[in-house]
């Protein structure tokens, strides 16, 4: 019987040079996550597949050597979820980066089919070359993929508008754990011609199947935009004035974020060109920005007409005159989660709940963390357009970083608590990955996770999508 060949000279005949990753150095960047959280060498092979068809072969392959699966994309998650976990001998990281071709812009049909290797700037490229626009977007977009995007249903700046990923996708093309592959690369608004297989595979993390492609939802390019930054003395005050802006802005917001006071100081402190954005300090700040495909002028007189007329909890605010100082409200926004490295060790958290239940939601989960480790700082902000915060503390000063960090269990679990005491997400936009599983089977209800199981089940029976992600084991 001949000898059985490695696994890397396996898949070396099967995809060329090209499709193989030579392990050590040039492999290492694929076997960790960026924050060095999860990381393990002892993959078998690192494969990069450069077509559909080379993508199912290599899940034949691994299907007949009884190989473990894990696909990556930009390596951009924050769960750990395209990293390998430990021990995985038996496992293949599989790379999306060589398919990175558009296959098709249709302007008038507003869609556009994209392989899922493309960055997520690519994306956004190919739609503004034809005038359109791919709303998707947020601080990872020139390194995150489509398909990663896909796999994580990810989030970002223009949700409150667009709509997550799982919104923005008409169709996929998806090659199963047996190799198969399913061509659902519909460009249509309507189809009710019996289950929608799509939704099964976004925001599953590459645990059902590999997506490769898929046809992506287009809106009218932004002719105009009017952004402000208001200071304001509570949340409540900020749940009501969204509303109001909402209501009274021909429903063109794109963007509601909130800071605490505490971030944006962190920002100031730590980041460059970050400055106080209006004469006086205040608890908590929106940023919030109006878009649309018109060109009326209208939108900065719109929010200028909202403004003045809000009262309670509003203090003073600035709308932004220019691009360049737009682009300075945006600034201090999306700095924070790097200055917040600068403060100290952080434990984050990543949050849904009514938008409604906000304010009580933070004060809870305020009381929660403070009564457990006193003196931590607590940095919220984020989406809150969605329901959506990062809820996430820093050290509190002095405290060595090992010793908080010790405590991170406890303290994501008492805030998770609080989150399901308002019905919300422990996981709003990172997933689950390998960070979170043990809360999937801690919170979710048992139902869910049973069918969780059997979906798992039935399209990956002898579970070697990545395994260990999102799914939790079933009661022994
Ligand atoms: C600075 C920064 C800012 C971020 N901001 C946001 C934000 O605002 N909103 C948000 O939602 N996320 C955000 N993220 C998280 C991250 O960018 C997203 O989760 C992103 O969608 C991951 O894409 P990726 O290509 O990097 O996927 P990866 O990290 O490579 O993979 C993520 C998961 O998807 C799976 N996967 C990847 N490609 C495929 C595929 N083709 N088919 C099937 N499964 C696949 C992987 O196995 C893994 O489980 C941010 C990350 C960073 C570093």
């Amino acid at each position: 019987m001949a000898a059985r060949q490695p696994v890397p000279t396996v898949f070396r005949q099967l995809l060329g040079d090209a499709g193989v990753v030579e392990p050590g150095d040039a492999s290492a960047a694929y076997l960790a996550e960026r924050r060095g959280l999860f990381a393990d060498r002892s993959v078998a092979a690192v494969v990069r597949p450069g077509s559909t068809d080379e993508v199912a072969a290599v899940l034949r392959q691994s299907a007949t050597d009884g190989l473990a699966v894990i696909p990556q994309g930009g390596n951009t998650g924050l769960c750990g979820g395209a990293a390998p976990g430990t021990n995985t001998e038996g496992t293949i990281v599989l790379s999306l980066e060589r398919l990175n071709t558009i296959r098709a812009v249709d302007a008038e049909n507003f869609s556009l089919t994209a392989e899922a290797g493309c960055t997520l700037s690519a994306v956004q490229q190919a739609a503004a070359a034809v005038d359109r626009l791919f709303p998707l977007s947020y601080a990872a977009e020139a390194d995150c993929q489509i398909g990663g995007n896909l796999a994580t249903n990810a989030g970002g700046m223009n949700v409150l508008r667009y709509g997550n990923a799982r919104e923005l996708a008409l169709g996929l093309e998806v090659v199963l754990a047996d190799g198969q592959v399913w061509d659902g690369l519909r460009a249509l608004r309507k189809d009710n011609s019996g289950y929608d297989l799509r939704d099964l595979f976004i925001g599953a993390e590459g645990t059902l199947g590999i997506i490769t492609a898929a046809t992506l939802r287009l809106y009218p390019a932004v002719r105009e935009r009017a952004t402000c930054i208001v200071g304001l003395d509570d949340v409540a005050s900020a749940v009501a004035l969204f509303a109001r802006l909402r209501a009274e802005s021909g429903d063109t917001i794109t963007s509601c974020e909130l800071m605490g006071r505490m971030p944006l100081e962190t920002a100031i402190a730590y980041a460059p060109d970050c400055h106080e954005p209006l004469p006086a300090q205040h608890p908590w700040y929106l940023l919030v920005e109006l878009s649309s495909s018109a060109r009326d002028g209208d939108l900065a007189r719109r929010l200028e007409r909202a403004l003045a007329e809000s009262r309670d909890g509003v203090g003073d605010y600035r709308i932004a005159s220019n691009a360049d100082q737009a682009t300075d409200f945006w600034r201090l926004r999306n700095r924070i989660p790097e200055a917040q490295k600068s403060a100290g060790a952080s434990i984050k958290n990543d949050i849904s709940v009514p938008i409604a239940d906000m304010p009580a939601f933070l004060q809870a989960a305020s009381e929660a963390v403070i009564a457990r480790c006193e003196g931590v700082r607590i940095c919220a902000f984020g989406h809150i357009g969605d329901g959506n915060i990062h809820f996430n503390l820093t050290q509190p000063a002095g405290m060595e970083p090992s010793v908080f960090l010790a405590q991170w269990e406890r303290l994501t679990q008492a805030v998770h608590d609080v989150v399901m005491g308002f019905r919300g997400s422990f996981a709003a936009e990172h997933g689950v990955g390998q960070l979170k599983p043990g809360e999937v089977a801690r919170l979710k209800d048992p139902v869910e996770q049973s069918l969780m199981r059997s979906l798992k089940a039935a399209l990956d029976p002898d579970n070697r999508l990545n395994p260990g992600k999102v799914v939790p084991p079933g009661p022994s």
